[in-house]
């Protein structure tokens, strides 16, 4: 679903990631761990074309993000390519970003409505079951700004996935949530995880919840993929002392 390769990336003479490579697996859950700096949200932002690759390339369900084919010839993306590309993937940040003037429904409604051309009683009925998911289906008209932080990141969860996209980009998303919070928004990630076929990529600091739900976690450290294992393997034997130094900071 996901293939780096040899993807390099800087800003100025900064190299923030270093002919990476790696894959993932459509329905595979992974976790993306290492040290601030390291590169980890460089890569989400590159699968959400807010940032260009300055080498290599990135395929997305078997699709060049950054090319496409004219007849012999490979040329840029144009601005209609790089749209169809971006509707299969969603991303939940850090802060939710909800639509603060919509309430929870036309916030889950807006965007399959306008730019999937979803009837909107289509859109409601799904963003109705998703208020299910992630529990929140008593909301549908409440005003965000009377949500607590973890029902608002719920509400984003939903809001991404009302896209049906491929695959979810998942950036720190409880780091801004008091920690009695945090608890809900990592069982809807689970819940999510497990009933659904979608492609995981999280960026995250809950060592315990990248350890329960992960397919696999690779460490990074330097814009290099440091380690790529199961969690079990990850979190019990790692192999580089680096890791280990880590885990212990953060454990
Ligand atoms: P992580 O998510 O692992 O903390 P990031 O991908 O955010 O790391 O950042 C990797 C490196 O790239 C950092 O040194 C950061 O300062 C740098 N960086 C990220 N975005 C920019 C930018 N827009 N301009 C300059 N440097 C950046």
């Amino acid at each position: 679903m996901i293939r780096f390769s040899g993807v390099v990336k800087k800003f100025g003479d900064h190299v923030v990631l270093d002919e990476l490579d790696f894959t993932v697996a459509p329905g595979e859950f992974v976790s993306l761990i290492g040290p601030s700096g390291s590169g980890k949200t460089t890569i989400l932002r590159l699968l959400m074309t807010l940032e260009k690759v300055n080498g290599g390339t990135i395929h997305v369900g078997g699709e060049c993000l950054s090319h496409v084919r004219r007849g012999e010839r490979r040329v840029p993306a144009d601005e209609k390519h790089l749209r169809v590309m971006r509707r299969r993937i969603g991303m939940v940040f850090q802060q939710f970003n909800l639509f603060p003037n919509m309430n929870v429904l036309r916030n889950i409604t807006e965007a399959p409505v306008r730019s999937l051309g979803l009837a909107p009683a289509e859109a409601e009925q799904r963003a109705r079951e998703l208020l299910g998911l992630v529990g929140l289906e008593d909301k549908a008209d409440a005003h965000p700004t009377r949500l607590s932080g973890g029902q608002q990141q719920r509400v984003a969860i939903a809001r991404a996935l009302a896209m049906r996209p491929d695959v979810l980009l998942l950036d720190e998303v409880t780091s801004a949530l008091d920690p009695e919070l945090v608890a809900d928004v990592l069982r809807v990630l689970r819940d999510i995880a497990t009933t659904t076929d979608i492609t995981i990529l999280c960026v995250t600091h809950e060592m315990q919840f990248a350890q329960d739900v992960s397919d696999r976690v690779m460490m990074f450290d330097h814009g290099r993929v440091l380690e790529d294992a199961v969690p079990e393997k990850l979190f019990t034997a790692p192999e580089h002392e680096r890791t280990k130094e880590f885990l212990r900071a953060v454990i």
